[in-house]
Order: C-alpha cells, then sequence, then structure tokens
C-alpha cells in the first residue's frame, strides 16, 4: 500500500431537511453525516464502522457522489466532483464502484446474470459488441468464482453467497479503482462471510482495488480492513491503523463495541471486564451537546456535555474525539 490519497473527505456535513404541516416547512435536520474528516489511501481498505444510525453508509454514499453533500469536501485523485460538469461525474462513476448488503434486492429479477454483470460494460460504452462483452462477462465471473455456465440463470436460482459473487462482479465490470461495500457480508452465513472476505482481499491485492467497508460490528471489518474509522451520531470518535485499535482502543465507544465482541476462549471471556452500551442512539435530528457519545459514556463529565471534543492525532496515525484521552 502506497501513502498516495485516492478519497479525501474534508469536513463532510449531509444534512437532510425534517419537513412538516400543510406548507411542507422545513422544521429541522437529521444530521446524518455532521463533520468528518479522513483519507481513504490507495490500496489501502479502510473499515467503517458504528451502530446503525451513526450515517456510515450516508458518508459512503456521499463519496460516490450518489449525495450532494450539504458542506465539506470530498475529492477523488485530488478532484472534488461537486464541482465538476454532470458528463464529468458521469465518466468518474465508472472508477467508483458500490458493493451492497442485499445482493438480491440489488440485482434485477427479470434479468440474466450475463446481463447483470454485461450491463454495465454497455452503459459505459466499454465493449463494441456482444461479443465482446460474453467474453468479458465470462472473464468476471471467472474472477469471482461464478460457474460461467451460469450465465443465462436468474438471481432467484442462486444462493446468497453466490448472489454476493454476482454483485461483486457487476461491481468490478468497469475496472474500478475504488469500491464502497455497504455492510456487504452482513446477511450472510458467517462461513459464507469468510469467503466473501478472502475473495474481496484476493481481488484488491490482483486488481489494485482500493475498498471502503462498512459495517456496524468491530468483529467484523478486523481481519479485512488497514486502517478503521468508529463513527458515532454524524461523527468519527477514533481512527487508526486495525491491529492499534483493537489491541490499544482509546475512545470509550471504541472500548464499549469491542467488550460486544465474544472471546472464543471461555476463562479469558469470564476474566475481561466489559463495557456495556446503555440506552438508544440519540436521535440525529436532536444530538447532545458537547460530546455526541456523552448521553451514553459512563466516563461524561460537566465539562463533555458542555464542550464538544476535537478530533485530533493524539499519537501517530491514531485520531481520536475523546477530552480524557
Ligand atoms: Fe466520554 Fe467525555 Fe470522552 Fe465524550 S469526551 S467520550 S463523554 S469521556
Amino acid at each position: 500500500m502506497k501513502n498516495e490519497v485516492l478519497v479525501r473527505v474534508k469536513d463532510l456535513k449531509m444534512h437532510f431537511p425534517i419537513r412538516a404541516g400543510v406548507l411542507n416547512r422545513v422544521v429541522g435536520a437529521v444530521k446524518a453525516v455532521d463533520g468528518v474528516t479522513f483519507d481513504i489511501l490507495k490500496g489501502e481498505t479502510l473499515g467503517l464502522v458504528g451502530e446503525s444510525g451513526c450515517g456510515k453508509t450516508t458518508a459512503g454514499r456521499a463519496i460516490l457522489h450518489l449525495y450532494r453533500p450539504t458542506a465539506g469536501e470530498v475529492a477523488f485523485r485530488g478532484v472534488d466532483l461537486a464541482k465538476e460538469s454532470p458528463e464529468y461525474v458521469r465518466r468518474a462513476r465508472r472508477h467508483m464502484q458500490m458493493i451492497f448488503q442485499d445482493p438480491y434486492a440489488s440485482l434485477n429479477p427479470q434479468m440474466r446474470v450475463g446481463e447483470i454483470i454485461g450491463r454495465p460494460l454497455r452503459v459505459h460504452g466499454l465493449v463494441k459488441d456482444a461479443q465482446e462483452e460474453k467474453h468479458l462477462v465470462t472473464e468476471l465471473m471467472q474472477k469471482v468464482g461464478l460457474n460461467t455456465s451460469y450465465r443465462d440463470r436468474y438471481p432467484h436460482e442462486f444462493s446468497g453467497g453466490q448472489r454476493q459473487r454476482i454483485g461483486i462482479a457487476r461491481a468490478l465490470a468497469t475496472s474500478p479503482d475504488f469500491i464502497v461495500c455497504d455492510e456487504a457480508i452482513s446477511a450472510l452465513d458467517v462461513s459464507i462471510q469468510a469467503q466473501i472476505i478472502n475473495l474481496l482481499e484476493q481481488l484488491r491485492d490482483d486488481l489494485g482495488l482500493t475498498y471502503l467497508f462498512i459495517a456496524h460490528d468491530l468483529g467484523m471489518v478486523r481481519y479485512i480492513s488497514t486502517r478503521v474509522g468508529v463513527m458515532y451520531l454524524g461523527k468519527m470518535m477514533e481512527l487508526t491503523s486495525s491491529d492499534e485499535l483493537y489491541d490499544d482502543p482509546l475512545h470509550p465507544y471504541t472500548k464499549a463495541l469491542l467488550s460486544a465482541i465474544p472471546i472464543p476462549d471461555p476463562p479469558l471471556e469470564r476474566q475481561r471486564q466489559r463495557m456495556l452500551l446503555e440506552g438508544d442512539l440519540p436521535s440525529p435530528s436532536n444530538p447532545p451537546a458537547g460530546c455526541r457519545f456523552s448521553s451514553r459514556c459512563p466516563l461524561a463529565t460537566e465539562h463533555c456535555r458542555a464542550v464538544e471534543p476535537k478530533f485530533r492525532e493524539v499519537t501517530t496515525r491514531h485520531w481520536v474525539a475523546c477530552h480524557l484521552v
């Protein structure tokens, strides 16, 4: 992995208006992402974790320019697409793809697998005729471990893991550099999850891909991620290398998430001290003042409830937003 920045996210905000009344007036905003800053380096897998509703999926979509940011900047290879023409954005999209959580919902049930995988090739004008398309679809199916004789089958004829492979082949069709994997393995059985993780790693290494790997639990991202970012209520709480995050977590929220992962060693599991998260995630339309985590943090002080902690680099390449660190 080089230290070349592929995606730069700077103070990104994605607010969605809340409307009410007969006049449909704006009465507030859901602050799904509320000022996050991070880089994604070429060749790395950046894991992005947090509870459902923390803004990680919205951040992933804003990075792909599926949403126009409310404020801030998302630059891909140094270019902020929000400032470019629709034609430039359309061409750039070819290099950025997404793999979805539920492959079945994202695959057209009336299209054959060969057509599904071949469609992006046609949309982006990457093939000159049907024969070339067929050849490339065969290659893509082989790359993701799908039997090429199944190209005329429909999505419902495949298992969950195979459907995710179809989704991966479709994402690879345009030869992207960057892929957002949005809860891409969450809906799969544990044994199938491992197979898909292995496949994604192998593709990353063979094709020089970069991933943003979004997941709701830290256990899932540990093995595939180079670095991991932890989000809470639209803010980044901690970001560091995968090893450092698991061995030496600094933020109370990260510690709580890690302590929810069972250790597969009964004596160790009995000995360790758990840090339980109490209460539900507050509403992103009305987040707590000061530190976003203060309403659930066992270490919160008056200062935490009044002043928002800065997201700062506390040791080399280890970023944390907490007054007590
Ligand atoms: Fe907890 Fe305070 Fe740190 Fe927030 S700033 S995580 S409330 S100790």
